[in-house]
C-alpha cells in the first residue's frame, strides 16, 4: 500500500478532542487514511514530504457555494445592490448559461477554494438552463480532485407566479424531483472515504413552493442524504416570511421536516433566539457566509450566540457573485473579526475561527466521524502552510497566525492521501489555462 510520510512539521494542529498542537510532528498516510501521527516517525519507502518550516492543518471545510457564479463576478449591475435587487440583475446571464460555463466556473471555483486551504466543498447549484445538469459539476470536481458535496438546487415559482426568477430559470416540481431522485441514485455515496456526496436543495422559501420543501424533505430521508437551502438571509427575507407564510424563517423551517442533524442552511444572519435553540437542539447546522455577508450588507451572523448554544457552524465562501473570492481562510478571519466588530476583541480567538474552518464544517456536513481533525484513522485531508511566505514573517505564534496574518495560499494540499497543490500550484489542472479558459466563457457571456 502507497504510504506518504509529511515529516517534521513545525506545527501540527490536530483539531483532536484536547485540541492538541504538537512541535515537530510528523504524519504517515497510508490508503487514503492517517496511520499516525507523532515525532520521529519512519516509513523506508514511503514519498516523504517535507514540513519543515511548516504549519499543518486538517482540510478547510466550505459549506455553502453556488461554483456556476464564478463567471460573475464583479459584474457591474450586482456590485451595490441588496440581495432581491443583486439577483434580479443577474438571473438574465446566468440564463444563458450552458453545460461548458458550469464545468468551467465549477472548476474554477475549487481550484481557487484547493489553494486556500479547502479539501471538501459543498455546492449548491439551483439552475439548470440550457441543457446544465448537476453531473457536469461532479464530472469537474472528480477531475480537479476534491471531496465534494454536491446539492441539486431548484426553483419552481418564476415572476409569473409572484416569485424573483424569470419564468425562463424555473422548473416544473415533478421533474425536480425526479431529478433529485436521479442524481442521487447515480453519485451519492454514502461510504466513510465518499468522495461524492449529493444532498437536496431548493434554492430558498422564496423561491420553491411549500410541497416542493415538504416533499423534498421526505426524499432526502427516504435516500438517506442531507438537505440544505438558504435560510434568514437579511431583513428582506424575514419580512418576505411573515408576510407569506405568516412566521418566521426557523418555524416554516420546523415546520416542513427542515430541522435535524441532516439538514444545514445558509446566512441564518437574522436568526433569533428561539430560532438559535431551535437548530442547537435539533443539531441543526449553519453554514456561515461572512465575506457574502458583508458583499450583501446582509448583517453580522449571530456565530457567538450559535456556538454558545450549542449549534454547528461552518464557513461558506458562498458564490462568487456575491464574495467575489473564493479564499476560505481569508472567510476564517471575516468570520473572526465579524464576531470581534459585533461583540468585543475577546469574543472569537484566531484558534476558534480555524476550528471552525474545519471541525465545524465537517461537523455540518455530516462527516465529523472521518474529516475534520488529524487523528490515526481519519481520512488524509490536510493543508500545509508555509510559515516562511513573506505575509507570516514576524508572527510570535504560528497557529494564530494563518488566520491573523496568512499565508492566503497553501504549500501543499492533500485529499484522501492524493497531492491536489504542490509547492503552491494546482496538481491536477494547469491552472493558466483553466483562467484563459474562464476569460474566453465570461466574454461569450458579456456577448
Ligand atoms: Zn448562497
Amino acid at each position: 500500500m502507497a504510504q506518504i510520510l509529511i515529516r517534521n512539521a513545525d506545527r501540527v494542529v490536530t483539531m483532536d478532542g484536547a485540541r492538541r498542537e504538537l512541535a515537530g510532528a510528523s504524519i504517515l498516510i497510508e490508503g487514503g487514511a492517517i496511520a499516525a501521527i507523532g515525532p520521529g516517525l519512519t516509513a523506508p519507502g514511503a514519498e516523504v514530504i517535507d514540513a519543515s518550516g511548516c504549519v499543518v492543518t486538517p482540510g478547510l471545510v466550505n459549506t455553502h457555494h453556488h461554483l456556476y457564479q464564478s463567471l460573475t463576478r464583479a459584474v457591474p449591475g450586482g456590485q451595490d445592490a441588496l440581495l432581491f435587487g443583486w439577483l434580479k440583475t443577474l438571473y438574465p446571464i446566468w440564463a444563458r448559461y450552458r453545460p461548458e460555463d458550469m464545468q468551467i466556473s465549477t472548476q474554477l471555483g475549487l481550484g481557487e477554494l484547493a489553494l486556500s486551504g479547502c479539501t471538501m466543498s459543498s455546492d449548491h447549484l439551483y439552475l439548470y438552463p440550457n441543457g446544465s445538469r448537476l453531473d457536469d459539476t461532479i464530472h469537474a470536481a472528480r477531475a480537479l480532485g476534491l471531496r465534494f458535496h454536491a446539492t441539486r438546487g431548484a426553483m419552481s415559482i418564476g415572476e409569473s407566479k409572484g416569485g424573483l426568477p424569470p419564468d425562463s430559470l424555473v422548473e416544473d416540481e415533478a421533474a425536480i424531483l425526479d431529478d433529485c431522485i436521479r442524481v442521487v441514485d447515480a453519485f451519492h455515496d454514502p461510504s466513510p472515504q465518499a468522495m461524492t456526496r449529493v444532498g437536496l436543495a431548493p434554492c430558498s422559501p422564496f423561491s420553491v413552493s411549500r410541497e416542493l420543501m415538504r416533499d423534498a424533505a421526505l426524499l432526502a430521508r427516504d435516500k438517506g442524504v442531507m438537505l440544505h437551502t438558504h435560510l434568514a438571509e437579511n431583513v428582506e427575507d424575514i419580512a418576505y416570511s411573515l408576510s407569506q407564510f405568516g412566521c418566521r424563517p426557523g418555524q416554516y423551517a420546523e415546520e416542513l421536516g427542515w430541522t435535524g442533524a441532516d439538514v444545514w442552511h445558509a446566512h441564518c444572519v437574522k436568526l433569533d433566539p428561539s430560532e438559535i435553540s431551535l437548530f442547537a437542539h435539533t443539531r441543526t447546522g449553519v453554514a456561515h457566509c461572512p465575506c457574502s455577508n458583508c458583499r450583501l450588507g446582509s448583517g453580522i451572523a449571530p456565530v457567538r450566540a450559535m456556538r454558545d448554544a450549542g449549534v454547528k457552524v461552518g464557513l461558506g465562501v458562498d458564490g462568487s457573485a456575491s464574495n467575489d473570492a473564493g479564499d476560505l481562510i481569508g472567510e476564517a478571519r471575516q468570520a473572526m473579526l465579524l464576531q470581534r466588530v459585533a461583540n468585543g476583541a475577546d469574543a472569537m480567538s484566531a484558534r476558534e475561527a480555524l476550528e471552525i474552518a474545519t471541525l465545524g464544517g465537517a461537523s455540518v456536513l455530516g462527516r465529523a466521524a472521518e474529516l475534520g481533525s488529524l487523528e490515526p484513522g481519519k481520512r488524509a485531508d490536510i493543508a500545509i502552510w508555509d510559515l516562511r511566505a513573506l505575509q507570516v514573517a514576524g508572527s510570535w505564534d504560528p497557529v494564530a497566525a494563518l488566520v491573523l496574518c496568512g499565508p492566503h495560499r497553501v504549500r501543499h494540499l492533500l485529499v484522501e492521501g492524493r497531492q491536489i497543490v504542490r509547492d503552491g500550484q494546482l496538481v491536477t489542472l494547469d491552472e493558466r489555462a483553466l483562467a484563459e479558459s474562464a476569460r474566453r466563457a465570461t466574454a461569450r457571456l458579456m456577448a
